[in-house]
């Protein structure tokens, strides 16, 4: 059973409804309560009970402010932290909505984010419990809320795969991919073009991506370790360099260009290459374990970070 049928049936859940009548001159707007004591005060005993963590009684309490005044934003706002805080994802989306709904358009954005979000942890809910198909819809829907929402688009893709579609996923990572092109959705479509054995598709797919967001390291790196798994040296040896002169202490890039230079048989280029990634990386450190407390540190130090007790760090050997 889908887990959305337990949506709620508080008065402000049909903000939406009030709205369509309002702007059809139909209703008043819902009372805020702002300026109003009584609202205030409810507000007042309502956060006292959350900061006493008498959550069951804020809830309460913030449920009264909203049937009272149902665009008490600060009330909704409340009762959908709790919501979150208990991982009750139907009821925070239904009090989200409700939000979206009053929210003024600089803040439409933000709220509309957190509604991706709630229908995104719905659909992990449903990918977890096997319903591959129930929680392709709730990723769909956080996309509706918010397009750019990653997380959502790489999990749309998951659920159509789990759900025995994999060209479909890959259609929903590409879609996804044209907008943001973010390393979680390429790395999904590079492993099933390499499943299909087209690398072309493998690099025009980071050499897009890479146009597309020019300023992106990690893209432009990601490019060279395609070049360089395909074997071909010249592109990927190209690809580092040009990243080296802007970034010129990652070790990646170094390890990488070592590797490349060692594959074309140059050896004395690979070894200054392979130690400059070593020194950049602290790969002639050796990791310490305190003798104390147990607490570990990347190299030695004279003092412990967890007990600050002196000398007590020894180089750690086998775990
Ligand atoms: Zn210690």
């Amino acid at each position: 059973m889908p887990l959305l049928s337990t949506r709620l049936s508080l008065g402000p859940l049909v903000a939406v409804g009030h709205r369509a009548l309002r702007l059809l001159g139909l209703e008043r707007a819902p009372a805020s309560g702002e300026n109003d004591p009584q609202a205030a005060d409810a507000m007042r005993r309502a956060e006292a009970a959350r900061a006493a963590g008498h959550a069951d009684e804020a809830r309460t309490l913030f449920r009264y402010v909203v049937q009272r005044w149902p665009a008490h934003v600060g009330a909704l706002h409340a009762l959908r932290d709790l919501a979150v805080e208990t991982r009750a994802w139907d009821e925070a989306i239904a009090i989200q909505e409700s939000i979206l709904a009053l929210a003024p358009s600089r803040e439409r954005h933000a709220e509309a984010e957190w509604l991706a979000a709630g229908y995104y942890e719905l659909g992990r809910l449903e990918l977890a419990r096997g319903e591959a198909a129930a929680a392709a819809g709730h990723f769909r829907a956080a996309l509706r809320a918010d397009r750019d929402f990653v997380p959502a688009s790489v999990a749309l893709g998951d659920a159509l795969e789990a759900a025995g579609d994999p060209r479909e996923a890959v259609r929903a990572w590409e879609r996804a991919a044209e907008t943001s092109p973010v390393l979680p959705l390429l790395a999904r479509l590079e492993r099933a073009y390499r499943e299909q054995d087209r690398p072309s598709r493998m690099i025009a797919l980071y050499r897009a991506a890479a146009e597309r967001a020019p300023d992106d390291l990690a893209l432009a790196a990601a490019l060279g370790r395609v070049y360089f798994e395909l074997e071909m040296l010249d592109e990927a040896a190209d690809q580092f360099e040009k990243i080296e002169v802007r970034a010129p202490d990652l070790p990646t890039v170094h390890a990488f260009l070592g590797a490349i230079f060692e594959r074309r048989g140059d050896a004395r280029e690979a070894f200054d290459e392979y130690r400059r990634a070593l020194r950049l990386a602290h790969g002639f450190d050796w990791p310490h374990r305190c003798t104390a407390c147990g607490a570990t540190a990347p190299r030695w130090q004279d003092r412990c970070d967890a007990c600050r007790r002196w000398n007590t760090l020894r180089p750690a050997s086998a775990r």
